[in-house]
């Protein structure tokens, strides 16, 4: 009998404890999810060593005072170390003023590789606090963002370590983007502050990049997608030179472009149009030929074409390559053309 009580008793105990075992196992759940509850494991400390230092270019509008970015970043630094053994250090820091280039992330990305492209030895990671304008789908302002080419220019929107946690760790992730829970999920948590902490999957596929070279556009896609994208961005870093009338800056990223992409007819217009402005005009038809050569329909060049044989007095053929632009549908400026008709003596 006292057999039997005991064992009803000791049935009892076992029930009741699973029922308040259960609770606790769903918090365990949750939490089996991240790498949080193995932090402090030996184990998983020593597959941190050694510590990659991520030299940060700090970048800022005028939304928080240094000090507070500094105090944030540091905070992050230790939440990043503690997972996979990257620390943070602000190399230096700069404030920016933008222009037109908040209207588009990725203007806002071209604007910051191209500032920051004479020192892209010395950094890692670009941080850049903004005020996103922006909106992305849905019609929410996005809280951060980094850029898919070089996986390393990066906006933050406020100072919240989910934030900016999430897009420090993309630029280790491009392969496989976000998660279904944790710090790596698509959308701020709505509920709980603290999901800063990778899964388990997520910290391996870190862990393999860890030691990554930022100046390198990691390999995404197949090699006859990832050229075109890759010549792409040095195209538009080099017209950012070109509008700043950085010419010897833009036409080494020209260069890039074309090494990356010989087939790329717009990298020859615009290179050529930094010829025809130094007057080097034999170096810019050569450049508008081969982008016509390319790409026959390409107006603009016809047009840039027809400029550079005008300085150089060559009147015949540039009215020929006027000609063809007009044809194209390209609106000839009315200046241009009065000059060409005043020095040619001709009509048309
Ligand atoms: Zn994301």
């Amino acid at each position: 009998m006292h057999r039997k009580r005991a064992q009803t008793q000791d049935r009892f105990i076992k029930l009741k404890k699973l029922v308040l075992l259960l609770p606790l196992v769903y918090l365990l759940g949750c939490y089996a999810g991240s790498v949080k509850p193995l932090l402090s494991h030996s184990e998983f400390k020593a597959e941190n060593e050694p510590i990659r230092i991520l030299r940060i270019l700090l970048i800022t509008d005028d939304s928080y005072r240094k000090d507070e970015i500094e105090k944030f970043v540091s905070k992050c630094s230790r939440l990043v170390e503690i997972q996979v053994g990257v620390r943070f250090e602000i190399l230096d820091w700069y404030q920016i003023e933008w222009e037109d280039e908040l209207e588009d992330i990725i203007k806002m990305e071209i604007r910051i590789a191209a500032d920051t492209w004479s020192k892209r030895d010395q950094f890692d990671i670009a941080l850049t606090i903004v005020n996103f304008v922006q909106s992305i789908e849905g019609g929410k302002l996005p809280l951060g963002a980094s850029d898919t080419f070089f996986w390393r220019y990066l906006f933050v929107k406020e100072l919240d370590p989910y934030i900016f946690l999430h897009e420090v760790f993309h630029p280790f992730l491009f392969r496989k983007g976000h998660s279904k829970d944790w710090v790596m999920r698509a959308g701020r948590p709505a509920y709980g502050n603290e999901w800063y902490w990778l899964t388990p999957e997520d910290r391996k596929e870190v862990l393999r990049n860890k030691w990554r070279d930022f100046n390198v556009m990691p390999i995404t896609e197949q090699e006859e997608e990832m050229k075109p994208k890759e010549s792409w961005f040095y195209y538009k870093i080099g017209s950012v030179y070109l509008k700043k009338r950085e010419f010897d800056q833009a036409i080494l990223l020209l260069n890039k472009s074309l090494e990356t992409n010989p087939r790329y007819a717009a990298a020859y217009e615009t290179r050529g149009i930094i010829y025809s402005r130094r007057e080097q005009y034999d170096q810019a038809i050569a450049d508008f030929n081969k982008a016509l050569e390319i790409d026959p329909s390409f107006a603009e060049a016809y047009m840039s074409r027809g400029r550079a044989h005008y300085f150089k007095g060559d009147y015949d053929q540039s009215w020929g390559d006027i000609k063809k632009a007009q044809d194209l549908g390209y609106k000839i400026p009315a200046e241009f053309l009065d000059d060409l008709r005043r020095v040619s003596g001709k009509n048309k």
